[in-house]
């Protein structure tokens, strides 16, 4: 037996292949030979399937839907499926334990689901994908190989390369082909327009052409920091018990692997999935909106919705997800200011940057708009190597559960490499290697653009950039901090409040004509203690090379 990393890129030629070697786990492709089953033999579908040319449907890592694209309207009789394994590369890098196994034991299940259903299923390990299509098609000459259109750049030319018809994907609530729609004759793009233009089309909290409840934003509401007291009000997420699959899945990745095994938090079926969703929509989706941005040293999920493995790769589809939130605020059992803040994160949030990445890449990935060129700091691999109390509560978390949420990772994470000068590329990679949920499609745009500002501005107006004030109001970290958050200069400066003021002095010269942030760089043009300032951020820099800050 042997695990399933998709490395294709063997079959690629010059930037593209250059620049996607850590991309290609989109497809992270399910295949034993000594699994080739055909358990079901004896179904009709089968040796109908058998007998005759039918076409075959490749199906992608993260496709895992009958629901989707080609397979949406497939039968036993009408195709058989294919799931390409390739191994050469799992030993190239070090992948987080549970994000491997979510992700190959998922396949493997979702590849059984379809054999119960009665479809011959064509499991293959092999070097390349390219190997992958070339056996498979000596072994049963389809008529044809179909694809749904891939979701990762790099997939889509290797489908095209290998000669694999692909059908429009309906995974996605706003194909780029729509987007191109709302883009239009529009000079700039926002976010929040883009959300209203999916309100409208798609009729999700509409009441005629007003939006419910008379506003399209609460933002307001739910910008709360967290509550004094009641730590564990959130529900906690339930944990499913092991089997079989996934005991087989986690011996075969587990040498090239880091991080904490899985106890059972990730689902890995459609079923296990829906139950998620249900949980989610019942017992947390009425408190979503409140505390969306706090954050607590104590609980890891709060109210968030913890779906976001299943909408990318497919067990989950965002429609049947944004269904579920407004049917229960229009049941009365959810308040409009979380129904409304969570179905924004599904319809605005997730469709804009799915479409950005559409939009920009290939070039995009590999934008430094702010020449960051330290390198990933020690404590990113080894939260032991910080005494920072927020850097080391998040990396932990990461380490533990292969997840954080959005503020942890763009407000902490993304914040202190933003202002630390850390390369995004790397980042990229460490946040990519990392969480259960990465995906080329949404990692780079969140990484590159969002958190990095290494777009020079494309994706977001202004550097998310905060300093120990903001973490200290959002947060329970400070207290209890070695560091000061309150102080620029000495030993216990908080290297977030002296590398905020730091990057905006490094870069006063870019942001100081930028209206949303120029207020901060005069600020920082104006500290009494800035040569100082200066100073301590030089040795900060150090020590946090060595792994000593
Ligand atoms: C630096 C950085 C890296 C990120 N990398 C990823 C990634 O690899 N994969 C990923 O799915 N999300 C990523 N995000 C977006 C967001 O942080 C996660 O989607 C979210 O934390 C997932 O947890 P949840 O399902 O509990 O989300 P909730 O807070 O419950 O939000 C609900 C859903 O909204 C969607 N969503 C919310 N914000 C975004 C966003 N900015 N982009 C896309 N979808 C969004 C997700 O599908 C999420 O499941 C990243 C954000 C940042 C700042
Ligand atoms: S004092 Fe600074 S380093 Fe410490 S937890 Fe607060 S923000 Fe983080």
């Amino acid at each position: 037996m042997f695990p399933v990393f998709c490395p294709f890129l063997a079959p690629f030629k010059g930037s593209v292949a250059r620049s996607t070697n850590f991309w290609c786990m989109t497809i992270f492709c399910l295949c034993n030979t000594t699994h080739r089953s055909h358990s079901n033999s004896d179904s009709t579908g089968l040796l109908y399937a058998e007998a005759m040319s039918l076409p075959t449907i490749w199906v992608f890592g993260d496709q895992l839907n009958r629901g989707i694209g080609a397979l949406a309207t497939a039968t036993p009789l009408t195709h058989r499926v294919l799931f390409i394994e390739s191994a050469a590369k799992i030993s190239s890098q070090k992948w987080h334990i549970q994000r491997a196994h979510f992700i190959v034991a998922s396949m493997r299940k979702f590849a059984h689901e379809l054999r119960s259903a009665g479809f011959q299923v064509d499991y293959r390990m092999v070097k390349s994908m390219g190997q992958g299509i070339k056996e498979h098609v000596r072994e049963f000459a389809p008529s044809e190989i179909v694809a749904t259109e891939p979701n990762s750049y790099a997939s889509r030319l290797l489908a095209h390369d290998l000669g694999v018809r692909t059908v429009s994907s309906n995974q996605f609530l706003c194909h780029p082909s729509e987007y191109q729609g709302f883009l239009g004759a529009r000079k700039s793009i926002k976010m929040e327009d883009f959300y209203r233009w999916q309100r409208k089309r798609l009729n999700v909290l509409m009441d005629g052409s007003e939006p419910t409840g008379d506003r399209w934003n609460f933002d307001d509401e739910n910008r709360q920091p967290p509550p004094k007291t009641g730590h564990d009000r959130w529900p906690v997420p339930a944990l499913y018990e092991l089997d079989e699959v996934d005991e087989q899945v986690l011996a075969a990745v587990q040498s090239h692997c880091f991080g904490k095994l899985p106890v059972g938090q990730w689902a890995t079926t459609r079923e296990g999935a829906l139950e998620r969703l249900q949980f989610f929509i019942e017992r947390v989706l009425p408190v979503f909106g409140e505390h969306e941005d706090a954050m607590l040293k104590s609980n890891w999920h709060l109210a968030h919705s913890l779906l976001s493995p299943y909408l990318n790769n497919g067990l989950l589809l965002p429609r049947e997800v944004v269904e579920a939130a407004q049917s229960a605020f229009r049941e009365g059992k959810v308040p409009l200011n979380s129904a409304e803040g969570f179905i924004r994160q599904i319809i605005g949030w997730r469709e804009y940057i799915w479409n950005c990445y559409w939009q920009w890449m290939p070039d995009y990935a590999h934008m430094n708009a702010l020449s960051a060129d330290v390198d990933l700091p020690p404590m990113f691999t080894n939260p032991s190597k910080t005494s920072m109390a927020c850097m080391k509560s998040v990396l932990s978390g990461v380490n533990e559960r292969s997840y954080s949420h959005h503020i942890e990772r763009l407000m902490v994470l993304g914040n202190f490499a933003l202002i630390a000068g850390v390369n995004p590329q790397q980042l990229t990679r460490w946040m990519w290697n990392s969480y259960i949920d990465a995906a080329e499609w949404v990692m780079v745009p969140n990484v590159i653009g969002m958190s990095q500002y290494a777009d020079g501005g494309m994706l977001a107006t202004k550097p998310y950039a905060s300093g120990g004030a903001y973490i200290d109001r959002m947060s329970d970290h400070c207290k209890g901090c070695v560091y000061d958050r309150k102080k620029r200069t000495g030993d216990d400066a908080c290297p977030f409040t002296v590398l905020y003021w730091d990057f905006f002095l490094r870069h006063q010269e870019r942001f100081v004509k930028n209206p949303r942030v120029a207020r901060q760089v005069r600020a920082a043009q104006q500290l009494q203690d800035r040569d100082e300032l200066q100073v301590v951020a030089v040795s900060m820099m150090k020590k946090l090379n060595k792994g000593a800050l």
